[in-house]
């Protein structure tokens, strides 16, 4: 095996190991073990001590015992569902070893009449004799130093005993191969000079508890985090290195957009307006998401860039995921370019054909300057004449193959803008858009009022019907949100659909039901009625969409609030009160709350920031579970944990930079990056 190569051995198919058969092979790719690398990361779940063998008479009930014993006896009862008992025992006394759903054979193989095994297991005391019931293990005497020791123990799938996991384990372990170095000595001073396969090494051992603070686990976990950036900033590179025609603008019609707002764009708006219009007026394709809680502005940030790119003669497309909002930001648009030429129009899958093909040939004729839409905007047909940006809302739905897609879409002189309503903990920025520019909205209009956020026990439901009576006399509605109890579809909005008609009785005609299991369509005629105010009280599970506004829905009931993360909490809260009125959040919650929940309900009652949220909803709950991460299409760290590895976080992101400058470092990361699977993405991007 050459040296430089070596890397590639824990590449190899698990099923070239010992003892791993088809049916191995099946249950371990369930739990995402294919080659030898995937199962150096199953560490062990705790160790367990079955080094002391004990006589018979020195038994302790209820502990995991080690035990050599001679074969007497089998007890196979010839009635089903009863167990197997083999007596045995040893100079000091005696033991049943009892036997659920085993058959005969194995029994008589594997505990042979007189011969004396090696058995571990916990103890118990039955009918007034000692039983060990189903042991981990059975091993021959002269094999007993595979038990006798501290041994790991897994979290495994079924099907596969800890005894199988371990020599596979074990297997692999002994053939570790040496790798070259990936860091420099100055890394490698930070982690003690760990190396990759001792490190490994040492989390497997049973000699050392797992301590994710240790030099060892440090190093792989940067490891981790380093693959997983150097990707992300290679799909950067490649992006930025596309040339484009830069836009050419005075901001001219920024200005006269801005003359006619009654209001102050914000200083933190105007900084990220020149951000962007440096993107647009530069030689490299931009690539740029603007993140900011719902209602922080930033619509109208993406606008007034896309006045800019008109104004130097492109036209913009500007997507969102459904129809409602794609109207919503059309309808904006409108009111913010009224005093402009700017020509704008909308097109959804519903748009009837005469209308379509007015519109496909006044883009093609530059009679429409920009245009809002649903994805039915990039269908083939459409042709864009000069597209120069493609704005796209709520981006948070695509993962980072997507958005590779996305950059090519529109050429390469077509700038691309995202936005998020979705805030991501400061750790988390590189791990989610490393391939982007970042953009954060963080401070909000002053017309903003703080959401105020109330928690109430359910029983006291009758004060919260006095409170809702009086808001809709007053003409405000309001979202009744009652969460999936099940995952199952059948049970999961039996609780919406019994309070929509508890508050129907209360308030008639005035109450509307809206769940997942609706067709989009559905729901969309629902949410228009809820807009026209046609309903004035919308009882939902989750589904209402991020985005959309109600200017006049300023109370937001959540039934189960414990069922709830943090984040998803503030961006549930985050519906109401975009009109000028006074938001009202309502938290209910069954009795006992544990203290997390409590802690949450503080958080939320304390602040109305999406991003200080994020971070202590992180906290709180480990990165795995936060809104938006899930749906970012990067896989789960293996060690790497941003709670407790901040800081490794940091230092990836300090020396991203200088990997990213040098052009010859990066081909040391080839064996780090082809282990860590991120291989095929490198290989996309270089294709
Ligand atoms: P987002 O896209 O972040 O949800 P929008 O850009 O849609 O936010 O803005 C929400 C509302 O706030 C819009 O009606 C917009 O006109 C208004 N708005 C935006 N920026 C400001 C500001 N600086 N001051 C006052 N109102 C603003
Ligand atoms: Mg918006």
């Amino acid at each position: 095996m050459s040296h430089s190569k070596s890397y590639e051995f824990l590449l190899k198919d698990i099923s070239i190991l010992k003892r791993v058969g088809q049916k191995t092979k099946r249950l371990l790719k369930k739990k995402k073990i294919e080659n030898l690398f995937d199962v150096l990361w199953h560490l062990p779940q705790a160790f367990v001590d079955r080094s002391n063998l004990i006589h018979i008479n020195k038994l302790e009930v209820g502990k995991i015992c080690t035990i050599r014993v001679q074969v007497k006896k089998y007890n196979i009862p010839r009635i089903r569902n009863l167990p197997n008992t083999v007596k045995c025992e040893d100079s000091t006394g005696k033991i049943n070893i009892v036997f659920f759903n085993s058959r005969e054979g194995y029994l008589k193989k594997i505990l042979p009449i007189n011969e004396w095994v090696v058995i571990s297991g916990k103890v118990n005391f039955y009918n007034k004799k000692y039983q060990i019931t189903n042991p981990a293990y059975v091993v021959p005497s002269e094999k007993e130093n595979f038990v006798k020791k501290i041994i790991p123990r897994y979290s495994l799938t079924e099907g596969i005993t800890e005894k199988i996991y371990r020599n596979i384990v074990d297997q692999v372990l002994k053939k570790l191969p040496t790798l070259e170095e990936w860091h420099n000595s100055n890394i490698l001073k930070i982690f003690d000079n760990k190396s990759w396969k001792d490190s490994i090494l040492y989390l497997h051992s049973s000699k050392n508890k797992l301590d994710l603070q240790s030099n060892y686990f440090r190093r792989l976990a940067y490891d981790e985090i380093l693959s997983s950036f150097i990707v992300l900033s290679q799909i950067r590179k490649k992006i930025k290195k596309i040339k484009k025609k830069p836009k050419v603008f005075e901001g001219r019609l920024h200005k006269k957009i801005i003359e006619n707002f009654n209001f102050q764009l914000t200083k933190n708006q105007n900084e990220i307006i020149d951000e962007i219009s440096k993107d647009l007026s530069s030689q490299a394709k931009m690539f740029r998401i603007v993140q900011g809680d719902v209602g922080s502005g930033k619509t109208i940030v993406s606008l007034i860039a896309a006045a800019n790119v008109i104004e130097s003669g492109y036209q913009v497309a500007f997507m969102a995921p459904t129809e409602i909002l794609a109207r919503q930001h059309y309808l904006l648009a409108n009111e913010i370019f009224n005093k402009t030429k700017i020509k704008t129009n909308f097109l959804t899958g519903k748009t009837n054909y005469l209308e379509r093909k007015k519109i496909i040939s006044e883009l093609k004729e530059k009679e429409i300057n920009i245009i809002f839409g649903t994805h039915a905007l990039f269908q083939k047909k459409i042709e864009f004449n000069h597209l120069g940006l493609i704005i796209i809302d709520e981006q948070h739905k695509f993962g980072v193959k997507q958005r590779m897609e996305l950059s090519k879409k529109g050429g390469a002189d077509c700038d691309i803008l995202l936005m998020s309503a979705t805030p991501i903990p400061r750790t988390l920025i590189m791990t989610v858009y490393g391939d982007m520019d970042v953009s954060r909205l963080i401070e909000k209009p002053s017309y903003r009022k703080d959401v105020t956020t109330l928690s109430k026990p359910e029983v006291k439901i009758n004060e919260v019907i006095e409170f809702i009576k009086k808001e809709t006399r007053n003409g405000n509605q309001i979202f009744w949100v009652c969460p999936l109890i099940e995952e199952s579809k059948k049970l999961d909005y039996e609780a919406a659909i019994k309070k929509f008609e508890y508050l129907n009785k209360i308030f008639p005609y005035k109450v509307g039901l809206i769940h997942g299991s609706l067709k989009k369509e559905q729901k969309e005629i629902i949410l228009k009625n809820f807009l026209d105010k046609s309903i004035q009280i919308l009882v939902s599970t989750t589904v209402i969409e991020v985005g959309i506004d109600f200017p006049n829905a300023n109370v937001i009931v959540i039934e189960n609030s414990n069922k709830f993360g943090l984040s998803q909490l503030h961006q549930l809260r985050g519906r109401v009160g975009r009109g000028n009125k006074q938001g009202t959040c309502i938290l209910f919650y069954k009795k006992n709350l544990s203290d997390n929940a409590k802690k949450r309900i503080k958080i939320l009652k304390s602040t109305n920031d999406g991003f200080k949220i994020s971070e202590e909803d992180m906290k709180l709950r480990g990165f795995g579970d936060i809104l938006g991460y899930k749906q970012s299409g990067i896989k789960e760290f293996k060690l790497a944990d941003p709670v407790h590895h901040e800081d490794l976080f940091r230092l990836v992101e300090q020396n991203i930079k200088q990997i990213e400058t040098d052009v010859t470092i990066i081909s040391k990361y080839d064996p780090l990056l082809k282990l860590y699977d991120r291989a095929d993405i490198i290989n996309e991007i270089n294709s």
